[in-house]
């Protein structure tokens, strides 16, 4: 499967991570919009959030739990923006799902 943070996850392109168990790793966004701006990524190729089911869930509250550890770790103490975009109109660009944690700065509403 010809999939970017797949290769990135099983290291065949070489990333460092900022955080990794067994069933997420994240990373530092390549094109920052914030200060701080990383993703959190399930290591399950699971597409989007159209693909969350009953068996996989409990990775979305994992993420979550996740966030907030690295938030704290990066300093990110009045708060943090956690986003999710899905397929093309919600900004997916990258088909396997994962969750940007942006911080550091006021953001805004509504994004674009
Ligand atoms: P999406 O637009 O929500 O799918 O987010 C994909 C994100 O992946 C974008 O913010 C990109 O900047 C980021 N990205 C793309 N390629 C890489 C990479 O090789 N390393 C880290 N981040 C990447």
């Amino acid at each position: 499967m010809d999939c970017l943070f797949c290769k990135i996850i099983n290291k065949e392109i070489p990333t460092e991570f900022l955080y990794e168990d067994d069933k997420v790793v994240a990373f530092n966004d390549i094109d920052p919009q914030a200060p701080i701006h990383f993703l959190i990524v399930p290591k399950e190729h699971i597409e989007s959030n159209d693909d969350i089911n009953d068996e996989n869930s409990h990775i979305v509250s994992h993420v979550f739990q996740v966030a907030k550890k690295l938030a704290k770790e990066n300093g990110l103490k009045s708060g943090y923006r956690i986003v999710n975009n899905c397929k093309e109109d919600g900004g997916q660009s990258v088909n396997h799902i994962h969750f940007h944690v942006l911080g550091g700065r006021q953001m805004l509403w509504p994004p674009g």
